[in-house]
């Protein structure tokens, strides 16, 4: 799951780590009032969307006044914001946040993530902030320094100072940054995160460290044991598709190309795909419907898949293992009557009562394409579609 920047920032102090005084706003006259309780005489107004690139597109504004704030906040409320990195979508710019402007000496960039290779939490750091990080890491591979958490050990306070010296950081600085990276291991750790990202961590003009921007995504898998972190969801910054998947149990993820897949067990739904490319096609989404699939579920996965428009066949490649394939031609037959799938179904089924399953769908009097095999269901697929 994934948190908008002030929730992130909540998190952080939370957690002992320093962010600028700020207050969320829904309209421009709260933005105003924000900026007032807050005080000071610079704000910045920025909106809240789950992508980040903000700064490029416009979302983030430095108002001298009052009358800035509310301008700036008036100008990105109700609006859709996409960035280079909301991935061509445009996001709703429901709420702002209002800070207190801070003076900026110097950027830094500070992550947190789960590396898989080395089966660590990791530390990514580098001084060259504020910035793209992909750029410096294809650029300055050297400017990036990493950080190893020992699972046993936890976060040792002397690699904290090791790394803030290499990051150039004073004396000072550097157990500022030790007391930061603790918080935030442990924040990591408590809320069963899988990213934190501040970009810019900044070095304020009195020499201070600051959190001028946070994202952080939280692990699924654990939403259960996190009611305070799951009642910060946002949908409306989701995927429409995908949430609607959710809400039935279904694993959606929609993509960009034009043959729809259903398919049971993630790792047969990603060989799908993988056949599917090899054929020369380009798979609309991927879809587990999962081992205990219903007649109703695959119902709601047809109605999935066929909400996007860009969907010309689709592709239904079952392998009963657990269900029965008798029970998934029923609910196929059941479905495109229902939905009234007008664009050609290709399927293939494998595995438990295989044979009353191709029966049923060959009496359906339905248009409905049989395959032998995954090779030759992709095949059919992609000329389908094309
Ligand atoms: P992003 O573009 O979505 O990553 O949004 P950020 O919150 O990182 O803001 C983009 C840039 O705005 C930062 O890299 C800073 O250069 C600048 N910025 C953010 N907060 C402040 C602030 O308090 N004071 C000043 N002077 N600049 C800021
Ligand atoms: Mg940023």
């Amino acid at each position: 799951m994934n948190f908008h920047e002030y929730q992130a920032k909540q998190l952080f102090a939370d957690y002992g780590i320093p962010v600028p005084p700020g207050r969320v706003a829904r309209t421009p006259e709260e933005a105003v009032d924000a900026a007032k309780s807050i005080g000071g005489d610079a704000w910045m107004v920025k909106a809240q969307i789950h992508a980040g690139g903000r700064g490029k597109a416009g979302g983030v504004k430095y108002s001298k006044s009052l009358d800035e704030v509310r301008d700036y906040a008036k100008g990105m409320l109700g609006t859709k914001m996409s960035t280079y990195q909301s991935a061509g979508v445009a996001l709703p710019v429901d709420c702002v946040l209002v800070t207190q402007a801070t003076d900026i000496a110097h950027e830094l960039y500070l992550s947190l993530l789960v590396d898989r290779a080395t089966k660590s939490v990791t530390f990514i750091a580098s001084a060259e902030g504020g910035v793209e990080i992909e750029k410096v890491a294809a650029e300055n591979p050297d400017a990036i320094k990493t950080l190893h958490v020992n699972f046993v050990q936890g976060l040792q306070p002397y690699q904290c100072r090791d790394l803030g010296f290499a990051l150039g950081l004073n004396a000072r600085q550097v157990g500022q940054l030790s007391k930061l990276m603790l918080g935030l291991f442990r924040l990591f750790n408590e809320k069963d995160l899988s990213l934190v990202e501040l970009n810019p961590l900044a070095i304020l003009t009195d020499g201070n460290l600051a959190v001028l921007d946070g994202k952080v995504n939280s692990d699924d898998n654990a939403g259960f044991r996190h009611a305070d972190l799951t009642a910060m969801r946002d949908i409306r910054q989701e995927d429409e598709t995908e949430v609607a998947a959710s809400q039935h149990d279904l694993n959606y993820v929609t993509m960009d190309g034009n043959i729809g897949c259903m398919v049971n067990g993630a790792g047969l739904a990603m060989a799908t795909m993988d056949v599917i490319s090899l054929e020369g096609g380009s798979p609309a989404n991927f879809l587990d419907v999962g081992g205990g699939a219903t007649k109703e579920r695959v119902t709601e996965a047809f109605k999935l898949i066929l909400s996007s428009d860009k969907v010309r066949a689709i592709f239904v490649n079952i392998f009963g293992g657990i269900v029965r394939c008798d029970m998934i031609a029923e609910g196929i037959i059941a479905a495109v009557k229902e939905v009234d799938v007008k664009v050609p179904v290709i399927v293939r089924l494998e595995g438990t009562n295989v044979e009353a399953g191709k029966e049923l769908l060959r009496n359906s009097g339905l248009a409905i394409t049989a395959a032998d095999d995954i090779n030759d269901g992709a095949k059919k697929a992609v000329a389908a579609a094309a």
